[in-house]
């Protein structure tokens, strides 16, 4: 009895990405609730455990443990409808998988199979895991039958209770209310530390956006998802290399969209992005994607200017197209904490 339900009961579905589900669950046997990534064993998953494993901070989501899970595809149906039960049977949680995506009719399957395969392998060999640890690998143990299922990482970490910074925005523009500035800049400030902390371990996280930052039970940031991870460009200046999964073009720096090296830089600009709309309430629609191009050009919406001038002169920096022109995490840590000295009370506060 692999994967979850051995030690855990499923409680409900956190998340469902492009590359994997996310479960809240309970450990039978410390009684604790924890958040399970459960990602396609691929050496993107097995750069997202390491730097996980490696990065040890007070703003970045606690890594528990891991351990690899298969499950078998035995038909196009099966494969795209998996249902999972936790201990009691009233618990069932039934999900749609878009991580395992295969197409049986189409031309290019082969190649994304051929694909996944040698991702599996390498992910494998690099965890450790032979063919014959991994029952994993399916019935007969062999790699073959890696092409009738697939190895799964699944990642244990904290739970982080006070959910994502997207609702946390979303919640504020519901209230319609005028913005706390204060607790925008605190909040500001953690998502800085915590990425400043991730360029000083020589990474780029590259998927930096408000669903990918969230709230601790402490109410403090966790920044999660290492999904996209990177080492940094080394002195040399040889180039990152390109990950098939691509991050969120909304929020992607134009260096990472027109596919072209970068450096941590290409963190500094979603940042920029998350700054502004944590201070400004965005229309929807048509107007929201108007104002976005704007804003991904340094144009700002009439009024933001005179409503917040210092934080405008910061954000169009970390917005700028040249990367170098760009400040450092550090250099906005630095700014922040002259610019907008943190009200010592609300530090010791609860943000959520
Ligand atoms: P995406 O495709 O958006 O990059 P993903 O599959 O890579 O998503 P994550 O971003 O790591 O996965 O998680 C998906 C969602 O699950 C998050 O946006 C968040 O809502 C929730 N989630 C992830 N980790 C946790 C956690 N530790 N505690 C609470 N919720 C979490
Ligand atoms: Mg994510
Ligand atoms: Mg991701």
């Amino acid at each position: 009895n692999s994967g979850l339900s051995q030690c855990f009961d499923v409680i409900s579905v956190l998340g469902k990405g492009g590359f994997g589900w996310v479960y809240k669950v309970k450990h039978k046997f410390d009684g604790k609730i924890y958040a399970v990534k459960k990602v396609v064993l691929t050496p993107e998953a097995d750069s997202e455990v390491k730097a996980l494993a490696r990065l040890d901070h007070p703003h970045i989501v606690r890594y528990i443990t891991c351990w690899p899970d298969s499950e078998n595809c035995t038909s196009t149906q099966e494969r795209n409808k998996v249902s999972k039960t936790s201990g009691s049977s009233s618990d069932v949680v039934t999900f749609e998988r878009s991580g395992c995506e295969e197409n049986d009719d189409d031309a290019d399957d082969d190649d994304d199979e051929d694909d996944d395969v040698s991702d599996v392998t390498s992910g494998m060999a690099s965890l450790g895991v032979t063919a014959e640890s991994a029952s994993a690998a399916g019935p007969s143990g062999n790699l073959d039958s890696l092409n009738h299922s697939k190895m799964y990482l699944l990642i244990q970490m904290e739970f982080c209770e006070g959910g994502t910074l997207t609702t946390w925005i979303k919640d504020r523009n519901l209230r319609n209310k005028q913005r706390n500035t204060e607790e925008i800049h605190k909040v500001f400030h953690e998502i800085i530390i915590g990425v400043e902390y991730i360029h000083s371990n020589n990474l780029i996280h590259r998927d930096l956006k408000p669903d990918n930052i969230l709230f601790g039970t402490d109410g403090k940031v966790k920044i999660g998802d290492f999904g996209l991870v990177a080492a940094q460009t080394n002195h040399s200046g040889d180039p990152i290399e390109r990950s098939k999964k691509r991050g969120t073009l909304q929020y992607m720096s134009p260096e990472q969209e027109n596919k072209r090296n970068y450096n941590e830089k290409t963190d500094i600009f979603p940042l920029g992005l998350v700054w502004f709309e944590m201070l400004w309430k965005l229309s929807t629609g048509m107007e929201r994607v108007k104002l976005w191009k704007d804003l991904r050009n340094q144009r700002f919406p009439e009024g933001f200017c005179d409503s917040y001038p210092t934080e405008n002169k910061f954000i169009k920096e970390m917005l700028s197209v040249t990367p170098e022109d760009r400040p450092h995490a550090k250099d906005i840590k630095e700014k922040l904490e002259m610019f907008f000295p943190l009200d010592q009370n609300l530090l010791s506060q609860k943000t959520i």
